[in-house]
């Protein structure tokens, strides 16, 4: 029925770059068989869905929406991709994004604009606007995402659907081909708040093969689906209603608020002082980790090579220049300015400093709170196109989701409302491991 659902309307979503039919109707065969046999079933056994295109499918095209690896098979899978084939799930195929997650609507992607399945003259949002736009349009039961600074959040808010960023650290990151590796996390894209839960079971936890992944236990997480928020402290932060968020968006947000107000839930407001200085932080931090991770590309061991070149040096040259998409560039030289020996006190070393600072700023908010609410993204969906010519404006687009990925915690976008017919979603932002929370509070919507 998916697959069905996938040529009806793909067509106008674009939301894959690979689906793979066949082998998912051949898994399908397999666990049917299971099925009969097997005594207790995962609950993803048989469930279809769909990832990212920027973590590893062995033997599946890998492309990170980029020229730059547009044949490239990985010989292994992500550890998230494992865990999900051995809970049973069935892969639909690869979601369409920004290239190598670098954008906010989607429409950096080497290939194709995925459509926001709402209305499809407005972006599904980004980076992982591939997977929010399957998930919404019933082309995928669910779907993994990835987000440095809101790819899986904003997405998730301009489609409709729920979106979660986890701790950093909780989900492994090994086989996501990085951008930003200490702020990229891997997180689920689902309908509703029990799927989110449930994807979260399969996903989470330890991965030796992972630095950066800790060791902390993971607790079912469908024990927190509870229409209970009766006593919990709920921090309201000023600076996330402040200019330049839409009044549809702040009146939906609000709406749900007082909500959780009338369901027993203390609320108060609290102030995140640094919150200005989030997006300044990420924009030296990210591009800084992005040039150097992507300078493997060099088009020797795999991706794209430039055809005619004179010697090595000219063959990375043009590999690079013809491979890489205008966003990505723009990114590698930011970076490696930043990183440039004379300009890295200035530049890095400083937004190390900041990035602590937006990180305090929660530390002591969640001394008081339990989690803090405010909008996932300061407008509806927009226009395709309305962005493309001004990356500052587009920034802009994650004010809200930035300074969660720089301090590492968790955070849940849920839709709360429409604004002028499209959806807002509602960000909810808990304590690091604390998604327990963050799935009682979400639940309350559901
Ligand atoms: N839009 C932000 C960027 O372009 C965040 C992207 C992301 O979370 N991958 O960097």
């Amino acid at each position: 029925a998916v697959l069905n659902r996938i040529k009806d309307v793909d067509e106008k979503v674009r939301a894959y770059v690979t689906v793979t039919e066949e082998e998912a109707l051949k898994r399908a065969a397999e666990l049917d068989e299971e099925f009969k046999t097997m005594e207790s079933n995962s609950p993803l056994k048989g469930i279809p869905a769909a990832v990212k295109d920027n973590m590893c499918t062995r033997g599946i095209k890998t492309t990170c929406s980029s020229k730059i690896l547009y044949n490239f098979l990985p010989p292994y899978n992500a550890t998230v991709v494992e865990k999900l084939d051995e809970s049973g799930f069935i892969l639909l195929g690869k979601t369409n994004m920004d290239e190598f997650a670098m954008g906010s609507s989607t429409e950096n992607s080497a290939f194709f604009v995925t459509a926001n399945p709402w209305d499809l003259q407005a972006v599904p949002g980004g980076s992982s606007g591939g997977s929010a736009a399957a998930v919404a349009a019933d082309e995928a039961v669910f779907a993994l995402g990835s987000d440095t600074g809101g790819s899986i959040r904003l997405p998730a808010a301009f489609c409709g659907v729920v979106g979660l960023k986890p701790t950093y650290g909780y989900v492994s990151r090994y086989g996501l081909i990085a951008y930003a590796s200490s702020l990229d996390q891997i997180g689920p894209i689902t309908k509703d708040v029990t799927d989110c839960a449930l994807v979260m079971n399969a996903i989470f936890g330890h991965d030796p093969k992972d630095s950066t992944s800790a060791k902390v236990e993971v607790p079912d997480f469908t024990g927190f689906l509870k229409n209970d928020v009766r006593g919990l402290k709920i921090g309201v932060p000023k600076e996330y209603f402040g200019e330049g968020i839409h009044e549809g968006v702040k009146k939906a947000v609000w709406d749900a608020i007082e909500l959780l107000k009338d369901l027993g839930a203390e609320l108060d407001e609290v102030s995140m002082p640094h919150t200005d200085y989030g997006l300044a932080t990420y924009y030296i931090i990210a591009p800084a980790e992005a040039s150097s991770n992507l300078a493997r590309y060099d088009g020797i061991q795999y991706g794209y090579r430039a055809e005619n070149f004179q010697d090595l040096i000219d063959l990375y040259k043009k590999t690079r220049s013809e491979g890489f998409g205008p966003e990505v560039k723009r990114r590698i030289m930011l970076g490696t300015y930043a990183l440039s020996s004379g300009y890295y006190d200035a530049y890095y070393l400083k937004a190390q400093k900041v990035r602590t600072l937006v990180k305090q700023d929660f530390d002591r908010a969640f001394e008081k709170f339990d989690v803090l609410i405010s909008p996932t993204s300061p407008t509806p969906a927009f226009k395709i196109g309305a962005k493309t010519d001004d990356p500052l404006t587009m920034y802009l687009t994650d004010v809200c989701t930035i300074p969660i990925n720089l301090a590492g915690v968790p955070a849940i976008s849920i839709p709360c409302g429409f604004s002028e017919g499209l959806p807002v979603g509602l960000q909810i932002i808990g304590k690091p491991f604390d998604e327990g929370t963050l799935i009682r509070v979400a639940y309350t919507f559901e």
